[in-house]
């Protein structure tokens, strides 16, 4: 068997979109699945909008959510040479040809079809010139096919067949002398040996054209799978307007990559009903032949559900180092201890893990603030639990359960008012996990000291 050979091969002219990230996550899978290997090509010929910066986004984005590619990585714009010198062994071979037509002529030509109700293709004018001209700017074109089908067996969308008479001769070297991308991207799949081309459906299009060039080429035309695109709940294109699209985007709300991976992987292909499938699941599983046909809708609050899962499944050492960037510190010594020790009621609270840094501060310092929904708890009555409940604490023999229970009972209050009361006072908010668990964490001294901030700061 021929070793599977994939790539993924974005442009970097803006953020990596998670429909990107999915793509790459399937030619991954599938080169790991069979053995085979998952090259990385950066497809950087757009020389206005590509950034250094964007190409470093790629880089991290696909270190972050585990994805890694064989050998070295392919810089398309280091390979222009190669390109061009392939659209002239095609002149040479008698399958592409000098186009002199003006950039002028062809638009009057575009013009007289549209206003003729028909729709624009060259008209081949040069195809069959037998003399080369010299001293006038040209293209070259590819001598496309004129008869027959160009048919593809896509993995993904079955058969797909264009008749060849709705292809143009299309452009392979500009009159500036560089390739356009059709040539390219054919180029580059050729001499990095793919044997796969898995890509978003956005590109079936394209792939009749590139066919096209693989055969004047007298080259393999290697398999391709076509990915529907990701759309909205409404049903749209995913985009901006549907909230966020890059993965960057999602790493700074709090998803962990695990969650984000095991989602994309979900969208689009399935294994019977399994929701949670871990890496060594999804390569053990994973077939391209398997992806679906129809377009898949991003649901936010699916992908919440997972992250809430991995989010419990990961230790404690792992979690605090995902915290730890959004803290503002990196929490160390005590505070790290107290963390460990509070993890597990935290985890049952967090969507995210912005949100398990947030709440995990009650065990790094002395709120410093109050969220208002507290102030509540700032009136005479509560001053006064907080104030019995801290003279209670000398003697740390009993159980400050029990405690904070009698001494709810002695003011004729519900237990969840001293409970409240306690908690404002602790954590400076009116969600946390038990009180008690957060005396037992930072101890009794800590509690009363606390307590006393917060009577001392409400008392009038
Ligand atoms: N650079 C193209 C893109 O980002 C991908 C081309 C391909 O996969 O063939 O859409
Ligand atoms: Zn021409």
């Amino acid at each position: 068997m021929k070793v599977v050979v994939v790539r993924f091969a974005p442009s970097p002219t803006g953020v990596l979109h998670i429909g990107s990230v999915r793509t790459a996550l399937f030619n991954w899978l599938y080169a790991r699945h069979t053995n085979g290997k998952f090259l990385l090509r950066i497809e950087d010929t757009d020389k206005l909008r590509s950034t250094d910066e964007n190409k470093q986004l790629i880089f991290d984005a696909l270190k972050w959510i585990g994805i890694d590619h064989d050998g070295e990585v392919v810089i398309q714009s280091d390979r222009l040479e190669r390109h061009k010198q392939v659209a002239y062994e095609l002149v040479e071979n008698g399958m592409a040809y000098f186009c002199y037509c003006s950039q002028k002529e062809l638009v009057e030509k575009k013009e007289i079809a549209i206003n003729s109700g028909k729709s624009y293709k060259y008209d081949r004018t040069c195809r069959d010139l037998l003399e080369k001209k010299t001293g006038i700017p040209y293209v070259i074109r590819l001598k496309s096919e004129i008869d027959g089908n160009t048919i593809v067996n896509d993995l993904v969308q079955g058969t797909v067949r264009v008749n060849n008479s709705q292809l143009d001769d299309l452009v392979l070297l500009r009159s500036d002398g560089t390739p356009t991308y059709a040539l390219s991207v054919v180029v580059d799949d050729h001499d990095m040996g793919i044997t796969h081309v898995i890509r978003g459906d956005d590109h079936l299009t394209n792939t009749f054209r590139q066919i096209q060039i693989y055969k004047a080429c007298g080259w393999n035309i290697p398999n391709f799978g076509h990915i529907p695109l990701i759309y909205g709940v409404d049903g749209a294109k995913l985009s901006k307007r549907h909230g966020a699209v890059s993965i960057v985007e999602y790493k700074d709300l709090g998803y962990l990559p695990e969650a984000l991976s095991n989602y994309l992987l979900r969208l689009g292909w399935a294994h019977g009903d399994d929701e949670i499938i871990s890496k060594e699941q999804a390569i053990a599983w994973f077939d391209i032949k398997n992806v679906g046909k129809s377009p898949s809708r991003f649901d936010i609050n699916k992908l919440t559900h997972l992250n809430e899962h991995y989010i419990k499944e990961k230790n404690g050492e792992d979690v605090i180092e995902y915290m730890s960037q959004f803290m503002g510190v990196q929490p160390d010594g005590a505070a790290k201890t107290r963390i460990l020790k509070g993890l597990k009621s935290l985890k049952e609270r967090a969507k995210t893990i912005v949100d398990l840094a947030k709440s995990s501060m009650i065990y790094v310092e002395i709120p410093s603030e109050y969220d208002e929904k507290c102030y509540k708890f700032t009136e005479g009555i509560h001053l006064k639990l907080l104030r019995e409940f801290c003279k209670n604490m000398e003697d740390s023999s009993s159980d400050f359960y029990e405690k904070a229970k009698k001494i709810a009972e002695n003011n004729n209050v519900k237990f969840v008012e001293m409970a409240q009361s306690l908690r404002a006072a602790l954590t400076g908010n009116t969600i946390s996990p038990s009180v008690f668990e957060i005396i037992d964490i930072i101890g009794i001294e800590e509690s009363r000291k606390r307590i006393e901030k917060f009577i001392e700061i409400f008392e009038k």
